[in-house]
């Protein structure tokens, strides 16, 4: 029934990730990540360059179907590309992940709007131009973790949408979190329409960047992953087409809810993994090289226990996600108690054993001169992308 071996297909897909991460990626990140002011990342030739490049690699499109155009890679095959991928730049791979949610949704639900099918997923995959990169806002400045709160009818989006002359109206704000959110070509939107409904009254709006009304705020600035545009959106009196609410509000929100949550948090827990690998690789080999008392510290006892931690934990890291790639891959969207799991067993490792792995290059692990120390930067904000690690876990303990 378990079979590690990697196919000849899933080998090529990660040497080419690894290839593009050498030689672009990688350069690409740790330059952006050092930028004073994130706007100035969002702004350079840079960023769009090395997007750019991922698009014509096909790294965007690599879960939407081959029919309309993209890799259709199973969850496993596209685990292996983002765990590689991130090994080189989290950050980056983050917003490369996120930046497929428009066409990813409106593919699932193909069925009902084949209209909308035409114009943004088969563009997406077919015209390759990294400027039609999306974002998803469900979060607000007052709706974080209550976005999965189901239950409590007092809670909603404040972001509203309303029917006016056949076209929806939408208003309000998406929280400083959204990611690619100053730079997303469209966005999904989560707006309330019925509000005695609580936050299951909320819809998915599809609406475009270009729309009149839609604003952004400035990239946040942030402890780490700052190769990801993070911003507010702004919507007022944004008018979209009736078709363009391609989820509709009532009982069906907690389904579709954990299926971007059951995929995401996948998503996010290699990103994780990436992060933890590339910490270790630098660790080992520092600890390889460097002598002191008279042999390479890797030979000190608890130097090796450190290592060996890291080396476990990323081990168990990989087997957990790859299961819940595997049950994604055998019934789509896959199993939320496995994913929220993984995807708390992973990133709370990864910020674990980074700040361990910094340690083993001592002083020199705290400068910026080794990238170590971005990668104890960029793990926290992994314990909280797709749902705070604490809210998971209450979710995923009440699936027990
Ligand atoms: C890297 C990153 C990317 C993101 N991308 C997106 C995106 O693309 N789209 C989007 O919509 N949002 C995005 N977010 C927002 C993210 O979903 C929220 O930050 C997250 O849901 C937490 O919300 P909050 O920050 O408002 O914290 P709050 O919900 O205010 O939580 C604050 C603290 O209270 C705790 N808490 C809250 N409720 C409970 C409870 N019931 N039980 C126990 N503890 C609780 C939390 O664990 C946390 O420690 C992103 C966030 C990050 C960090």
């Amino acid at each position: 029934m378990i079979d590690f071996t990697p196919t000849a297909d899933q080998e090529l897909f990660v040497k080419t990730a690894r290839d593009f991460g050498r030689e672009v990626l990688g350069p690409a990140e740790r330059t952006l990540d050092k930028m004073a002011d994130p706007e100035e990342a969002f702004k350079s030739d840079l960023f769009w360059s090395t997007m750019q490049q991922a698009f014509d690699l096909g790294f965007h499109k690599m879960g939407l179907p081959e029919s309309y155009g993209g890799l259709g890679l199973d969850a496993i095959t596209a685990g292996l590309v983002w765990e590689e991928l991130a090994c080189w730049g989290a950050g980056f791979s983050a917003s490369l992940m996120a930046g497929a949610v428009v066409p990813r949704l409106i593919a699932f639900m193909a069925p009902f709007n084949e209209e909308l099918v035409n114009k943004y997923v088969i563009p997406f995959c077919e015209n390759d131009d990294a400027r039609l990169i999306s974002a998803w806002g469900s979060s607000e400045p007052d709706i974080g973790s209550d976005g999965k709160n189901y239950t409590d009818k007092s809670v909603r989006h404040r972001t509203t949408a309303r029917l006016r002359d056949g076209r929806w109206i939408i208003d309000g704000t998406k929280s400083n979190f959204i990611s690619n959110g100053g730079i997303a070509n469209s966005y999904i939107v989560f707006a309330c329409v019925e509000p005695d409904q609580g936050i299951c009254g909320s819809g998915a709006f599809l609406v475009p960047a270009d729309a009149k009304g839609v604003t952004r705020g400035k990239c946040v600035d942030r402890l780490g992953l700052r190769a990801l545009n993070q911003a507010a959106v702004y919507f007022d009196e944004v008018e979209v087409d009736e078709s363009n609410l391609i989820f509709p509000p009532g009982d069906g929100y907690p389904m579709l809810h954990n299926a971007i949550i059951t995929v995401g948090n996948l998503g996010t827990g290699y990103l994780a993994l990436g992060t933890l690998r590339a910490a270790y690789e630098e660790a080992l080999a520092y600890a390889r090289e460097r002598v002191q008392w008279g042999k390479p510290i890797a030979e000190h006892q608890l130097v090796a226990q450190k290592l060996f931690e890291a080396h476990t934990a990323m081990e168990s890291m990989r087997t957990f996600l790859w299961k819940g790639s595997w049950l994604c891959a055998s019934a789509f969207p896959g199993d939320l108690k496995t994913s929220l799991s993984a995807k708390i067993h992973a990133t709370n490792l990864a910020a674990k054993h980074t700040a361990a792995m910094a340690q083993i290059l001592g002083g020199y692990g705290l400068t910026r001169d080794y990238p170590v120390e971005k990668y104890v930067r960029d793990a926290p904000l992994l314990q909280v992308m797709d749902g705070s690690n604490d809210t998971l876990m209450v979710k995923a303990a009440a699936l027990l």
